[in-house]
């Protein structure tokens, strides 16, 4: 039997959220921080405060012990709120690396980083993108060397989320290397580095075209001694930690998204039952109308994926019904489809709006540009989806590139 309601905790859960963020972040302070580029420490302590922050960790490490259906309920209405996708950024970093981090550290990483980050007071990310190209993660260049009790690390990350607000709160990043390129993908080793490691140099602050209010940077790595306290997992595991990490990350992006294009049809809802033209409200056109129709029916339909998918998530870990292989190719169908659905929502909404929605003072603006940075490729290139979904479909032997 199918059954798809939430339980009444997630529905209160939801609410609690949502009435929290209505009141602490109005459209006016997400554009007040778009502007200023920092998202307030205030709220950073909030989201520690309602639990969220590092949420699909278990209790006892600091965590609220969440499966994914409900932090896909958090991501959605952080989404909804903050149509920058900054917040949403910040927050689910943290509730997917910092949960792949926990997987597969050792007691030493937790105490300094994870239940810190859980109260806001430190940040976890995800650094594994390299000058030479992020897509192809088997091809990055840097390499880890034996030292003696642990790694020397030479390398560079770019195009990393939160730079900034790590060096401000303190905390690091889930960071991949090779430490034996002879075995391909198999020769690479995970690790956690404090961005204040000796040796760790924080590169620049790219000038985004949205979600300005969290950073983006780089860091180059020049013989950065990594303790084999901060391994995270088996050594030559680190290509399949990665991914581990990229199919948590993939399902919340895509709730974000699709909770940004509910607040951007919601937006342009008001807005077409309030302007008139040619006698009549925009409300009344059914050219208008048809636009409606076709978004509602897409965000419907990519929100029911997200949701079961964020359901097989959970029951690959609580029970090992569906392998992760099975889990992926769904988790690459959200992110190929929710973040250009969402796209399309802030455009065709503003398009209603005619000139109005061509300046900073209608929101949508911000959505578009928010939104597109999971379209160009955080978190993973549309591309990359299908050729996971490609692979999981019609079968690896007809898919294969190396
Ligand atoms: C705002 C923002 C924040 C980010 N934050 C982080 C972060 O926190 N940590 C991090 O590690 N990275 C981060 N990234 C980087 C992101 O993960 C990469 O942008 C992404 O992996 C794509 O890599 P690339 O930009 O080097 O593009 P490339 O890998 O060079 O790809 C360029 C284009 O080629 C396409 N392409 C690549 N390979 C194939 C193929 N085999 N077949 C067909 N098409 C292909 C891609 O789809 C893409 O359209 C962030 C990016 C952005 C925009």
């Amino acid at each position: 039997m199918i059954d798809f309601s939430f339980t009444e905790e997630q529905e209160l859960f939801r609410e609690a959220i949502r009435e929290w963020l209505a009141k602490n972040l109005p459209l006016e302070k997400v554009r007040e921080n778009d502007e200023k580029h920092e998202l307030p420490k205030s709220l950073l302590k909030g989201l520690g405060d309602l639990g969220l922050l590092c949420m699909t960790l278990p209790e006892e490490h600091g965590g609220a012990g969440a499966d994914w259906v409900t932090a896909t309920i958090a991501a959605e209405e952080l989404g909804y709120a903050d149509i920058s996708i900054a917040l949403p950024v910040f927050f689910l970093v943290q509730a997917s690396w910092g949960f792949v981090v926990d997987r597969y550290c050792t007691d030493a990483v937790r105490d300094s980083v994870l239940r810190k980050a859980a109260r806001g007071e430190a940040f976890i990310g995800i650094g594994v993108t390299e000058p030479g190209g992020g897509s192809d993660v088997a091809g990055f260049e840097t390499t880890l060397k034996r030292g003696d009790g642990g790694w020397i690390v030479n390398g560079e990350k770019t195009y990393i989320s939160g730079t900034a607000e790590c060096q401000e709160l303190g905390g690091g990043y889930f960071v991949t290397g090779y430490s034996d390129r002879s075995k391909g993908h198999r020769g690479m080793t995970a690790f956690y580095l404090p961005l204040d490691s000796p040796g760790v140099e924080v590169t620049k602050r790219f000038d985004n075209m949205g979600r300005m209010a969290i950073s983006t940077g780089g860091f180059k790595m020049t013989d950065v001694f990594v303790p084999d306290e901060h391994q995270l997992g088996e050594t030559g595991r680190g290509f399949y930690l990665t991914m581990e990490g990229f199919d948590a990350a993939r399902i919340l992006v895509s709730a974000s998204c699709i909770g940004a294009a509910q607040r951007a049809l919601e937006i342009g809802m008001e807005y077409i039952k309030e302007r008139r033209a040619f006698g009549q409200h925009l409300a009344k056109y059914q050219g208008i109308q048809f636009d409606l129709a076709e978004m509602a029916a897409h965000h419907e339909a990519v929100k029911n994926l997200i949701y079961k998918t964020a359901w097989m998530q959970d029951q690959k870990y609580q029970k090992g019904t569906f392998t992760p292989l099975e889990v992926s190719k769904y988790i690459s169908m959200c992110k190929l489809l929710a973040p250009h659905m969402a796209m399309d929502t802030f455009r065709r909404t503003m398009l209603w709006m005619g000139a109005y929605g061509y300046t900073k003072e209608c929101p949508l603006e911000m959505g578009l540009r928010g939104v597109m940075s999971y379209c160009i490729g955080a978190e993973g290139a549309a591309n990359i989806q299908k050729i996971v979904i490609a692979r999981e479909t019609l079968g690896r032997e007809w898919t294969r590139t190396r």
